[in-house]
């Protein structure tokens, strides 16, 4: 049985619980813009990984958690390996989509997907983005 909480429900996922889930300290980033520089697809982001890191200092998770940047990231860790200070965008990314996933906020409506790309699509593909994009 699936269980959609309520927008209140998503927005109580405080900064401090991000932290504990990436593992992150988002205190440590001083805004060097390295990891955006390096992000194969910071371009198509809303808010690029360096943004992120400061809009979630300032406690402005909502306006990360309205933007795609979760959703885009391909978790190649690019910026955590330019980052001088050791952080991981990608953790905290991360961090953000489980934690919407886990309130039962899916990016994709299965349903709603074309039949042409269903039967086209590989199935390791198929299978990928399910894992990614639905809770
Ligand atoms: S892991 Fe994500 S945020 Fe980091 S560089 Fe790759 S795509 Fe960009
Ligand atoms: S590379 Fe590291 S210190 Fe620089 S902006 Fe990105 S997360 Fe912050």
């Amino acid at each position: 049985m699936k269980i959609t909480l309520s927008n209140e429900d998503v927005q109580s996922v405080s900064v401090k619980r991000i932290e504990r889930i990436s593992g992150e300290d988002l205190k440590k980033c001083y805004q060097c813009g390295n990891c955006s520089g390096g992000c194969p697809v910071s371009y198509a982001m809303e808010i690029p990984p360096a943004k992120v890191m400061r809009y979630l200092q300032l406690g402005m998770i909502d306006e990360v958690r309205k933007a795609n940047s979760m959703w885009l990231c391909v978790g190649c860790l690019q910026c955590y390996s330019r980052c001088p200070k050791g952080c991981s965008v990608a953790a905290v990314l991360e961090a953000m989509r489980q934690s919407t996933l886990r309130c039962g906020k899916d990016r994709t409506e299965i349903k709603d997907l074309p039949m042409p790309l269903l039967k086209k699509a590989p199935q390791q593909g198929l299978v990928c983005g399910f894992r990614k994009f639905v809770s």
